[in-house]
């Protein structure tokens, strides 16, 4: 317990910490001296790139059909009881008009894995890059053929978020269907990386079997990766999937993973992630607080919010919201923070406009 200073002053130098150290901190989350510091020492390293800067996306929930079978995502293909949903362009790029004349311009079109999205998305990437040229766009449409990934970066896609959910190749295949690999999700991040993309790993926190070896590990893992964006939340149970019935991550375990990450990675862009939001009444803050400096208000269409249903209780409203940037801004501002909507590239890319 005495040596977590020393071991957390480490890791934010790059220097040696072995993974039983980074377990022994994992372990002791809940205690606020140590999750305090770690905590403390995150919103140093992310000062030294970032200043008091949070990033603002404007998150479009575009469709929620899913080809994909994640046990945890209410999503999955075998989910009946789910009603789907798929946004036409139109619908698309009036969100995304709306979110621009707020001032975002950064967006992130996400929805479930479908085969058949090449050409309607790569139109759509064509379609929002003339009308706004000077916003970034994000893809999250899980995995998809090298071409396909090609096809949307040719048409002008920036970044790319695609979760590893657990840097584990047995647990992944604990909470994946066979249909699903590790391998695969791995080569489809290297596929985006040798195709420029800016790409978004991450994982949740508290998934069924979890170990604090493994979140141990996804340190050093990511590490290693150096994607240029992470997201990192809880799990919260969809009831009506197959791990429906378990426990949901913890909070403090998930503030204590997004700090020991940012400590290894300065310059990565992290958001405070809207499963914090919706398992902590602050999550956003709390997320802030720790080292995160992306937040991404949902612009979805209002009626459609509730049928991307996740997770059980999905928060899409209030400061998570397209309604409530201005309040969000505010609590940003009200703990030393400056909400920012520009495009926010990550530092290594051209026309970052953060400092080299
Ligand atoms: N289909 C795309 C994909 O798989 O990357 C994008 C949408 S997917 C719903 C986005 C992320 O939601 C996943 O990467 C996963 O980490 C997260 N997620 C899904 N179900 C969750 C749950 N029950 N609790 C917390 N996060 C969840």
């Amino acid at each position: 317990m005495t040596q977590y200073r020393d071991i957390l002053d480490r890791l934010a130098r790059g220097r040696e910490v072995s993974q039983e150290e980074l377990a022994e901190l994992v372990t002791l989350s809940g205690e606020p001296r140590v999750l305090d510091y770690a905590r403390g020492l995150a919103r140093e390293v992310r000062q030294e790139w970032y200043g008091h800067k949070v990033y603002l996306r404007g998150l479009v929930e575009i469709s929620s059909h899913c080809s994909g079978g994640c046990y945890y995502c209410g999503l999955r293909a075998e989910n009946r009881s789910l009603e789907r949903y798929s946004l036409s362009e139109e619908q698309i790029m009036e969100a995304c008009r709306e979110g621009y004349a707020l001032g975002l311009r950064s967006f992130v079109l996400q929805g479930g894995q479908m085969m058949d999205l090449e050409e309607r998305i790569a139109n759509l990437v064509v379609a929002l890059k003339s009308a706004m040229p000077d916003a970034a766009v994000t893809l999250s449409l899980g995995e998809q053929p090298s071409s396909t990934y090609e096809a949307w970066r040719k048409a002008g896609a920036d970044r790319y978020l695609l979760r590893h959910e657990t840097a584990s190749a047995e647990h992944y295949a604990q909470l994946h269907p066979a249909r699903m690999s590790f391998a695969e999700r791995l080569a489809c991040l290297e596929e985006l990386h040798r195709l420029g993309y800016q790409r978004g790993a991450g994982f949740m926190v508290g998934t069924p079997g979890q170990t604090n070896e493994m979140l141990a590990h996804e340190v050093e893992f990511l590490k290693d990766l150096s994607p240029e964006m992470v997201g990192i939340g809880p799990f919260i149970p969809q009831k009506d999937t197959p791990l429906g019935g378990m426990a949901r991550g913890d909070v403090a375990t998930t503030l204590m993973m997004l700090s020991l990450v940012r400590a290894v990675l300065p310059k990565a862009l992290m958001p405070a992630t809207t499963a914090l939001a919706t398992t902590a009444g602050n999550g956003t803050l709390l997320g802030v607080l720790s080292g995160a400096n992306v937040v991404m208000p949902n612009i979805t269409p209002r009626q459609y919010r509730g049928s991307y249903a996740i997770y059980d209780g999905k928060k899409s409203s209030g400061t998570e919201s397209a309604e409530g940037i201005e309040r969000l801004a505010e609590e940003l501002h009200s703990i030393g923070y400056e909400a920012t909507m520009t495009r926010g590239d990550h530092p290594d890319f051209p026309g970052s406009e953060v400092k080299q």
